[in-house]
């Protein structure tokens, strides 16, 4: 059995890991997000699976660093993120609560959301407007105070409108918009979000790229699975959070497509890293900067494509 004391010995690995420091031996900079460390003053003690500020006076375990890092506020969502990292092992649904539902057909049920759509404002708060909400038949479930967002008949995901739960009910849980992903030819680029609001701020900017989102970043071997069933022939490009989880999590999609094959390359496309930490942060936060990046990156893109098919064609 693995003790709590053993899970503690991750903190060395962990730092040198995520938070690039490569020397346990040295100061480094504090990891307290209050304290602007310009002069290194924290430390790592290996004799107590510490790590200590000698000027604000912060320190951290494993579990209270990952809980800052990742916004886990419960110990087992803490030690969960920890197996996770270590030990392969891997939520289902991340994010999401199952809802408590048996299998059903939901078409009737976005009907009547969609027509309460206008009943809230809390996409266009995030800077999502009516074309995407018609183009996705995204609704707005009234009673329960929640977004829904379709991902086939029998499945949808949702989120509290007030809180920050995510839901999603029962149903094979498709990634969101895969069928962008079939009928690729070695020109189709997909950019892949982490979560939909992600997929959606993309399409806010740029109508014309094809996104698609997992769902949080359990999900990777998910779209692996379907890239691999519908004989995907493009690129894909990553565009994760900025965070220690998705810097991870898209290395490790990266290295999968890498092995399959799949011309991958990762780019989060967020604009102002110290603000804004995903791509609807980005967007809300400057919507004509965030244009201008993504515009710029994906016509980058699609010349880079073009030429090295045109080079081998040649050598074809
Ligand atoms: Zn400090």
């Amino acid at each position: 059995m693995i003790t709590l004391q053993m899970y503690r010995e991750y903190l060395g690995d962990y730092l040198k890991k995520y938070h690039n420091i490569s020397d346990l031996k040295s100061f480094f900079k504090c990891l307290n997000p209050e304290h602007k460390d310009n002069h290194p003053s924290m430390m790592y003690t290996h004799k107590y699976n510490i790590c200590k500020c000698f000027a604000c006076g912060a320190n951290y375990n494993i579990f209270s660093l990952i809980a800052q890092d990742y916004h886990l506020t419960d110990f087992k969502d803490q030690l969960n993120k920890l197996k996770e990292l270590y030990l392969g092992y891997v939520p289902k649904i991340e994010e999401y609560q199952e809802i408590d539902e048996p299998l059903k057909d939901y078409t009737n049920y976005y009907e009547l959301c969609f027509k309460n759509r206008f009943k809230t404002n809390y996409l266009e708060t995030r800077g999502i407007h009516e074309p995407l909400l018609q183009k996705y038949h995204i609704g707005f479930d009234e009673n329960k105070k929640r977004m829904i967002f379709p991902i086939n008949k029998n499945c949808y995901f949702a989120r509290n409108v007030e809180g920050k739960e995510k839901y999603k009910s029962k149903g094979k849980s498709d990634i969101w918009n895969r069928k962008v992903l079939e009928n690729s030819t070695e020109k189709t680029i997909i950019y892949v979000t982490e979560s939909i609001i992600d997929a959606l701020s993309i399409e806010e900017v740029a109508p014309e790229l094809l996104t698609v989102s997992i769902n949080g970043v359990g999900n990777i071997m998910n779209i692996v699975k379907i890239l691999n069933d519908v004989n995907y022939k493009g690129t894909v490009i990553i565009a994760f959070d900025k965070d220690a989880a998705g810097v991870t999590a898209s290395q490790n999609l990266k290295e999968e497509l890498v092995k399959n094959h799949i011309q991958v390359f990762e780019n989060s496309l967020i604009t102002s890293f110290e603000d804004a930490k995903d791509l609807n942060e980005s967007l809300i936060l400057n919507r004509e900067k965030l244009q201008k990046n993504v515009k710029y990156f994906s016509q980058n893109y699609k010349e880079y494509i073009e030429k090295t098919k045109k080079s081998k064609d040649v050598l074809l």
